[in-house]
């Protein structure tokens, strides 16, 4: 199954308002189409291509402004559906989406459902390059005598039944309620984040080994297992950094300060980190006892490689300060 890009969209898009320079931004997994895609667009449009070679996860994360510094009139932004609205320069955006085929949910998906799903009323969802797979889905349940439910979009996802990292909250906007969720994409993280956001069992659907399986409820438990150990341990902790994103769709500097804020009326020393992308390198020779991070959630959950210092997030300090209860724990989460 092969990831599909189109820029025929795009080319038109450039080649209509005649820009002479465009910035082009992608993923890390897309990279090596980078030299590729910046010499077609460019012989195509008759125009100067940039590639932004930072790291980039997200459309939260649009390298608008730089680009434009550069002299870029608009920024191909390849991989990612829409998520901002002001931006410095026009945004074309190309997704990367993997092609559904006719009947692409087939007999032995179909029997895979009855055999595996015992819930009568199913909410789907998926990451942005399945969402393709959605209302074939829905159909396949359907025949199985299910009910099949698609949440509506959201304020950062703008495909019915899409979830991000930092967004589970399609799931609210279903038109009744459900028990129990299919996923369908790749990883564990966006699975287990709603399990967490909803406490409802997710089954996982791999389109491309057409394999359905129920998220293993002690990989939940594992995981809330270890946060409540970094809680612990931040709750002993002297003095806190709370980072905060310059990445427009990942800053919440009013959120920040308010955790400093709290920190220190519980008598505890924290200060205000400004970073653009969050790593060991930048914070080590801090020398804080714990960070607090209010940039992209999955920064927390993933962890930051060789730091050893706890990483918490926003509800978690709330709860290593007494301020917050340990049964209302949460997914940190953008979808506010
Ligand atoms: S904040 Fe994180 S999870 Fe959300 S869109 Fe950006 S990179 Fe993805």
């Amino acid at each position: 199954m092969e990831l599909i890009l189109n820029f025929d969209k795009a080319v038109k898009k450039i080649k209509k308002a005649n820009y002479s320079v465009v910035g082009l931004q992608l993923p890390e997994g897309l990279k090596p189409k980078a030299c590729l895609i910046a010499k077609t667009i460019s012989e195509k449009c008759n125009c100067e291509v940039i590639i932004n070679a930072e790291p980039c996860f997200g459309a939260c994360d649009l390298a608008d402004e730089k680009l434009k510094s550069l002299g870029a009139q608009a920024l191909l932004h390849v991989g990612h559906l829409p998520l901002l609205e002001k931006t410095a320069i026009p945004v074309i955006y190309v997704e990367g989406k993997y092609e559904t085929k006719k009947d692409s949910i087939d007999l032995q998906t179909l029997q895979a459902i009855e055999k595996k799903i015992k819930e009568k009323k199913i909410a789907l969802i998926a990451t942005a390059q399945y969402t393709g797979f959605l209302e074939d889905m829905k159909a396949g349940l359907e025949k199985t005598g299910k009910k099949a439910l698609i949440g509506g979009k959201t304020k950062r996802t703008p495909v019915n039944g899409q979830v991000l990292g930092c967004d589970f909250s399609t799931l609210d906007n279903t038109s009744m309620e459900f028990d129990a969720i299919l996923f369908i994409g790749d990883g564990l993280f966006h699975p287990l984040g709603a399990t967490i956001y909803s406490s409802k069992p997710v089954y996982v659907y791999r389109p491309h080994s057409k394999d359905i399986s129920l998220l293993d409820k002690s990989f939940k438990d594992k995981f809330l297992k270890k946060r409540f150990g970094l809680i612990d341990a931040a709750s002993r902790c002297k003095v806190f950094g709370v980072a905060v994103s310059r990445k427009k769709g990942q800053e919440r500097l009013s959120l920040a300060k308010e955790l400093v804020e709290k920190i220190k009326k519980s008598g505890k020393t924290a200060f205000l980190i400004d970073t653009e992308n969050i790593s060991a390198e930048q914070l080590t020779n801090l020398d804080l006892d714990c960070y607090v991070n209010t940039a992209c959630p999955r920064i927390t959950f993933d962890g930051i490689a060789k730091l050893n210092k706890p990483v918490v997030s926003p509800a978690e300090i709330e709860i290593a300060l007494g301020l917050r209860k340990w049964e209302d724990f949460e997914l940190d989460s953008l979808s506010g």
